[in-house]
């Protein structure tokens, strides 16, 4: 894929970047190694002024960086302008706990003296995604900065913009030279990358066959990786649930970033005695959206990233609707304009085997399912090969403890929407990926984890 800025409101290409050259690449690494073995003598505090000052930067300069995400992957720029927000949040969170997160633990032995240190392991390389341009890649390098790793960001390919400024945000905070890289590259350079002794550790967020590719070529050297991949979340609605705020969030969870989140709500599960009201009201939401210009502070929902991801979103919804899926509404993409919108959508009567019944779908298409009972809506939930988070929605103590306990996802929201928050991990199991990334699980995933003893 070329390197490229391009209008997904629009078709037009803004600008085109070149990709390094494999000396180009090596000399990045060169100067990663070289400033990690000062960087990791940094004390913690200067490590998190710096932090700081990048949240600042952030904030200065919020409607440059909001505009950027925009034009080149097309979310809304009032939703630009949050993201830019939770990114400066996320870097003082770790400024401020990351020293208490990683102090000495510790340990009654047979020593005089024996603990746990956390010692920063050197080059990290982190492969991003776009659909949270800056998102995606702060909640990286808060945690992997402050542990006194160094970063290198591959990021996707249709935000060269994006990964510039990053890397811009850390040099004018103030963090020496080489300690965050940006790599304008292909993904076909990063098995070189990974190979490269220099680099010690890698982390994904992506799709599936990227983090099969990228773990694959990290197992050959013994490597450690972090992936952050694909989800089919559950929402589940039972019959004591507030209909209202579960049908007002479901429209969020499933349409934010137009339906581009890992974590966004996919499948609706809901129990047949509100399934006839939850459908009705839903219809009415995704009806009432305003699909346009990204750019519009009034807009709801922004085009689609790229070309092909609207191309294979409509095919899974036409294949689906070819097998016997009833589409309740939308269905297709808005046809009167360029870019690549597509019109909310709801699908129902979902034939097992269609791609509705197993596929994520990465754009704003809402799958609904009807069950009997709690019962059938928790083996639903859990037939499938993700398990990133679900969402449920009940007033029963018992049916919460039930849902808590018997979901297979890294994540369970009741009475509410799956979100990440710096103080609670984030992260999948089953195909949904391994490891965890924000909170103290996550500034421990990229270190070595040091026993000391004394006598
Ligand atoms: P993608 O194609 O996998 O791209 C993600 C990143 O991986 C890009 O930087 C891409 O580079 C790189 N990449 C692609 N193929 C690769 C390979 N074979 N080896 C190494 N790197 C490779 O993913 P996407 O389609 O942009 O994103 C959608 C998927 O990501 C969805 O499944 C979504 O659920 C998942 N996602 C998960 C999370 C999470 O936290 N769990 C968050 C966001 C998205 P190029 O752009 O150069 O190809």
């Amino acid at each position: 894929m070329a390197i490229a800025t391009i209008n997904p409101a629009t078709g037009e290409t803004i600008k085109t970047f070149n990709a390094l050259t494999d000396a180009e690449v090596l000399l990045k690494l060169e100067k990663a190694q070289q400033a990690f073995v000062q960087y990791r003598q940094t004390p913690m505090e200067q490590r998190g002024e710096w932090l700081k000052k990048a949240a600042d930067i952030l904030e200065g300069d919020r409607d440059r960086f909001a505009k950027t995400m925009t034009l080149e992957m097309g979310k809304t720029v009032k939703s630009a302008i949050a993201e830019v927000e939770k990114c400066a949040s996320v870097c003082r969170y770790y400024a401020e706990n990351a020293a208490q997160f990683l102090a000495d633990v510790p340990a009654q032995t047979d020593a005089s003296h024996s603990f746990v240190r956390y010692a920063p392991l050197g080059v990290i390389l982190a492969v991003m995604p776009w659909n949270f341009p800056f998102w995606q890649v702060f909640r990286f390098a808060a945690p992997a900065l402050m542990a006194g790793n160094v970063g290198l960001l591959k990021h996707a390919s249709n935000v060269p913009q994006c990964a510039l400024a990053i890397e811009e945000i850390m040099q004018r905070a103030g963090f020496p030279d080489g300690v965050f890289q940006t790599l304008l590259v292909g993904a076909d350079k990063v098995e070189l990358i990974i190979n490269d002794e220099r680099v010690k550790a890698a982390t994904l967020t992506g799709s599936e066959p990227a983090g099969m590719s990228l773990a694959a070529a990290a197992g050959k050297q013994i490597k450690k990786t972090v992936l952050e991949l694909g989800g089919s979340d559950p929402y589940i609605v039972l019959e004591s649930a507030d209909l209202e705020a579960a049908v007002s969030t479901a429209v969020t969870a499933r349409m934010i970033n137009t339906g581009q989140s890992c974590i966004a709500a996919k499948r609706f599960i809901v129990v047949e005695a509100i399934a006839d009201e939850f459908e009705r009201r839903m219809v009415e939401k995704l009806q009432a959206l305003k699909v346009g210009d990204p750019m519009n502070p009034e807009t709801d929902l922004g085009p689609l990233a790229t070309p092909s991801i609207l191309k294979d979103l409509d095919k899974q919804v036409q294949e689906s609707a070819a097998m016997g899926a009833k589409v309740l509404t939308g269905g297709k993409p808005l046809s009167d304009r360029a870019g690549n919108f597509y019109l909310p959508t709801i699908l129902t009567d979902i034939p097992e085997g269609s791609p509705a019944s197993h596929e994520e779908f990465f754009g704003p298409v809402a799958l609904l399912f009807r069950v009997a009972d709690i019962d059938e809506a928790i083996a639903m939930a859990n037939n499938t090969s993700f398990g990133l988070g679900a969402s449920a929605w009940t007033n029963v103590e018992e049916e919460r403890d039930r849902l808590i306990n018997e979901i297979e996802a890294g994540a369970v929201f009741i009475n509410g929407m799956v979100k990440s928050d710096p103080r609670l991990p984030f992260g999948g199991i089953k195909r949904s990926g391994y490891g965890r990334e924000l909170s103290i699980q996550g500034i421990h995933e990229f270190v070595n984890v040091k026993s000391v003893w004394v006598k």
